[in-house]
């Protein structure tokens, strides 16, 4: 119920209105029987910084930040963490006695899921598909993780050239270098962990996958695939790489460790994750 001491935490974004982001938080926030409440803020880029202020105005508690306000909300705050600024991006937004402070969960959801699995990550090839926006927190987690190289594919030459240069004074050491989708089948069976960055497969396209069968021919068994999209759940990806005998990972973990970071920091207490994660799989219709 919300009463007049309800504490407020929300969502911006431009559209904001298919953020899964209140699903899972309010879930949690009932469940630990919280006077708070989280709700989606639909912010057009003009309005940003009217927008910061009016938090400040109206005392929210924290709010997270999706696209396209990721990078443009970082010169608008009092303080950046250290993985904000490596990553390049501000995902979770918070108070301090010195004003709001930005940070970026999307690095710990990454790893969360690996780091529960018996790997030596310093004698491991990450790939990684795609050079946008995830790509930077996936390359930052692999960096975090320890991966011996992590070789990232693009189908843009430029792009692939500034996302690589994006990280030469990067404090997160990371051995990084940049290939053409062409490179794919000598990429592939040099990977210990392949990682779909991109938006190919997500609905409404069950059926595309970033790998041709041919390419995906080449994985090899063992080696852990992990696809960013959580919807369709599997991707087509990961049914590709499950038929060579490979481990997937689907974007769903991502999703609710990233949200269970945050709201740990708002709360600063524990947080029930299988609730967040049970209210994502029933709003998703998810086995
Ligand atoms: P983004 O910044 O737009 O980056 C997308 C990347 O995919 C770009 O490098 C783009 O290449 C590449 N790409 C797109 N279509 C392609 C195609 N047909 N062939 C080859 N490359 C293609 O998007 P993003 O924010 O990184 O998000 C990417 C995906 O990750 C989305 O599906 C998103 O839902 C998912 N995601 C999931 C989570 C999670 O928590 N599970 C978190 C963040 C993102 P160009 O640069 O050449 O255009």
């Amino acid at each position: 119920m919300i009463t007049g001491q309800t504490k407020l935490l929300g969502v911006i974004g431009y559209p904001i209105a298919h953020s899964l982001s209140p699903v899972m938080h309010n879930a949690a926030i009932a469940h630990l029987g919280l006077d708070y409440v989280y709700l989606p803020f639909s912010i057009q880029p003009t309005e940003l910084k009217r927008a910061i202020d009016g938090f400040e105005a109206i005392g929210l508690q924290g709010f997270s930040v999706t696209i396209p306000h990721k990078q443009t909300v970082m010169p608008l705050l009092q303080s950046i963490a250290a993985i904000a600024q490596a990553v390049g991006a501000v995902n979770t937004i918070y108070r301090t006695e010195q004003g709001w402070e930005g940070t970026n969960t999307d690095v710990a959801g990454f790893i969360s899921p690996l780091t529960q699995m018996q790997r030596n990550w310093q004698h491991t090839t990450a790939v990684v598909l795609g050079n946008g926006g995830a790509a930077r927190a996936v390359v930052a987690g692999c960096a975090q993780l320890g991966c011996a190289q992590v070789r990232v594919v693009g189908r843009n030459p430029q792009k692939l050239q500034s996302f690589l240069a994006s990280w030469v004074d990067s404090p997160l050491a990371v051995n990084l270098s940049v290939h053409p989708w062409q490179e794919l089948p000598q990429l592939i069976p040099q990977a210990d962990l392949l990682v779909n960055t991109t938006p190919i497969g997500m609905n409404p396209h069950p059926t595309a996958s970033p790998l041709s069968d041919s390419d995906a021919a080449h994985l090899q068994p063992g080696t852990i695939t992990y696809d960013l999209i959580y919807t369709p759940n599997p991707t087509q990806f990961l049914q590709q790489a499950q038929t060579q005998g490979a481990i997937a990972i689907d974007g769903l973990e991502m999703l609710v460790q990233q949200g269970a970071v945050a709201l740990q920091q708002w709360l600063q207490q524990s947080v029930p994750v299988d609730v967040m994660r049970q209210a994502l799989k029933q709003h998703l219709k998810l086995p």
